[in-house]
């Protein structure tokens, strides 16, 4: 497991004024990282990797038979930036009951005629399970700052900062209700940068088996990219909090981010300090009954028995 004073770094403190260009895409690029060596961290990250998932598993079977909190993880990223491949990597050993991903799109008619958060409440995991948004209400303070004219009917066509404030109190909001109710939540930012984004991009135009990954609009909002940082730099600022805390991911490098999200996963459920349900003593008789039942040796279990019954019913 990573050091939690390692993880620190991740971590975006609450109330704090967020400058992305201080956090670092290429972790293999920092100075205890070059002590290391690029190919010990790749072993090492895939270790971690490793290791985590089993844990996770084991965490989550725990989070299910405990029933007592749900887990919210939220992902959000340029594109390119690998959100489904960690997702896929990172919960690769996990139930797949267990679980359950949300990839949130545009939003449909009947979704922009609702509250901005609505159709993400529908989605949110059930007690017990691990649900993870693929995107998530952060789009509505992130693409729709970017384009405003996405906003939808009956809002305002050039809304002013006051109007996203009021976003960022409504998620602030939304997060605090889901703590109170149980809900674990933990948010990825997976930064990456757009040189490391255009290396992506161009093996997706080289790679026939990678066409279909490729969309026009992702050159589109390629153009856009500094209002994405900047859209972004305000949101993870205004919206990490102890209780729903963002963690700026290394992205550049597949393996570091896979490595940091599996751990900062697990050992969150972990420190929730869940212990499988207690059985009652009406329980406990209930199941020493059964082991009796099941233990006591009857003719009719023996299959000679069986088969002397089967005669006489053939006769
Ligand atoms: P991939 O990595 O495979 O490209 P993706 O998450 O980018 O996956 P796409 O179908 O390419 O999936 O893109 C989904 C699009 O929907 C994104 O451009 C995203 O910004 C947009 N989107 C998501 N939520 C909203 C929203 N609330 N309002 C407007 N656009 C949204
Ligand atoms: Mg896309």
């Amino acid at each position: 497991m990573i050091k939690p004073q390692i993880l620190q770094q991740f971590i975006v403190s609450p109330g704090s004024e967020v400058n992305l260009k201080n956090y670092v895409t290429d972790w293999t690029e920092t100075d205890t990282a070059k002590e290391l060596g690029k190919d010990v961290i790749k072993e090492r990250a895939n270790e971690i990797l490793a290791e985590n998932r089993k844990q996770l598993a084991a965490a989550q079977e725990l989070l299910y038979a405990s029933d007592t909190y749900s887990v919210l993880l939220i992902f959000q990223a340029m594109d390119a930036a690998g959100k489904d491949g960690t997702i896929r990597h990172v919960m690769a050993g996990v139930n797949p009951q267990g679980c359950q991903v949300y990839s949130f799109k545009k939003p449909s008619v009947e979704e922009l005629d609702h509250n901005f958060l609505w159709r993400y409440m529908k989605a949110l995991p059930e007690r017990g399970r691990i649900g993870i948004f693929n995107r998530s209400y952060y789009e509505d303070v992130l693409v729709v700052k970017v384009h405003p004219e996405w906003l939808g009917p009956g809002q305002p066509a050039k809304p002013d900062k006051a109007f996203w404030e009021k976003r960022y109190e409504d998620i602030n909001n939304f997060e605090k209700h889901l703590a109170r109710n149980g809900t674990l939540v933990l948010k990825f930012f997976l930064h990456v940068s757009k040189g490391e984004q255009k290396r992506r991009f161009l093996e997706r135009l080289n790679n026939p088996e990678k066409h279909w990954k490729f969309s026009e609009s992702d050159m589109a909002e390629r153009e856009h990219w500094k209002d994405y940082q900047k859209a972004f730099e305000d949101a993870l600022g205004a919206t990490s909090t102890k209780r729903a805390p963002w963690h700026v991911i290394p992205a550049d490098r597949k393996y570091v981010a896979r490595a940091l999200v599996a751990d900062i996963v697990t050992t969150a459920i972990q420190d929730l300090g869940l212990e499988y349900p207690k059985v009652s003593a009406e329980k406990m008789a209930q199941l020493e009954a059964a082991r009796a039942k099941l233990e006591k040796k009857t003719n009719g279990d023996k299959p000679e028995a069986l088969l002397e019954s089967g005669g006489e019913n053939a006769g």
